[in-house]
């Protein structure tokens, strides 16, 4: 009886053993798994995408339109990009005075396989003294404000013919709509916040404007995007002082280097990572 239990023992032991064997084995399968993603995640190609663009302006204040800045900062950055870093490829969503709709521009980040998609955006309020830099990420929004930022730049679709078909539906009108659809998050949100905090430090300590900081809503334009990205609300075009900075060479070109230099630690950060 006695050597039967010692056997029973020794066999609980041994299965035991190799179930901890093979945990190890299923663990070490699962992280490997994801290990590829990690390593192959470099910055090589750039989906720069200028909001609005022919018969959508955007905001307009004081005769500005939001799409022309929208553009002048985008082709800067690119040509920034372009001049700095050889070994990334620039993707523009436009690089003219031209209507496109919010999926197509999702679609040249997805089927170019870009590595970072960021969406360039001039921001407006009824409240003229409001003023200062914010980057989105996708996500639930934490105020109302972000709320109505998303609402107005999602409803551009309603320019779109099919909109309803192409959004599953989407009622940019709809209050409701916009905040389930906020709901959404993307894979990607962690190097979405990553980068988007690299451009609100930019903007806060080099650029020397007023940084709102780093906020999440539910954007159309990001929604089908398939690797991290970001919207840019560069200025308010409601705001005086800001507007003449907003239209500036100056400005612009201080803007388009903020993204540039959050870009560029961002990048640094991404291949150390992969040397690891
Ligand atoms: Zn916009």
């Amino acid at each position: 009886m006695r050597r039967v239990i010692i056997n029973l023992e020794r066999a609980i032991t041994t299965i035991m053993r190799f179930l901890g064997i093979l945990l190890i084995f299923i663990a070490a399968a699962v992280c490997s798994s994801f290990l590829p993603i990690i390593k192959t995640a470099g910055l090589h190609t750039i989906v720069i995408d200028a909001g609005h663009g022919g018969h959508d302006p955007g905001c307009q204040y004081g005769g500005k339109k939001e799409k022309d800045i929208t553009l002048a900062i985008a082709l800067k950055l690119g040509k920034i990009i372009k001049e700095n870093l050889t070994d990334v490829n620039v993707i523009y969503t436009r690089d003219d005075d031209r209507f496109v709709e919010l999926w197509e521009r999702a679609h040249t980040a997805n089927k170019n396989n870009a590595d970072f998609f960021i969406s360039i955006h001039v921001n407006a309020n009824g409240k003229q003294s409001a003023n200062g830099t914010e980057t989105y990420t996708m996500g639930l929004h934490k105020s109302e404000d972000n709320l109505e930022v998303a609402k107005r730049e999602n409803s551009v679709v309603l320019m779109e013919d099919d909109y309803s078909k192409r959004y599953d539906g989407f009622d940019p009108k709809s209050p409701e709509a916009n905040i389930i659809f906020s709901m959404y998050q993307n894979v990607h949100l962690d190097q979405s916040l990553r980068f988007a905090s690299k451009v609100e430090k930019q903007f806060k300590n080099e650029t020397k404007r007023l940084s709102l900081g780093v906020k999440q809503a539910g954007f159309l334009v990001l929604w089908k995007t398939t690797m991290p990205s970001v919207l840019i609300e560069t200025g308010f075009l409601s705001n005086d002082s800001e507007r003449k900075f907003l239209c500036s060479e100056t400005g612009q070109n201080a803007l388009a280097q903020g993204i540039f230099d959050a870009l560029k630690e961002y990048k640094d950060e991404v291949h150390a990572l992969k040397k690891r």
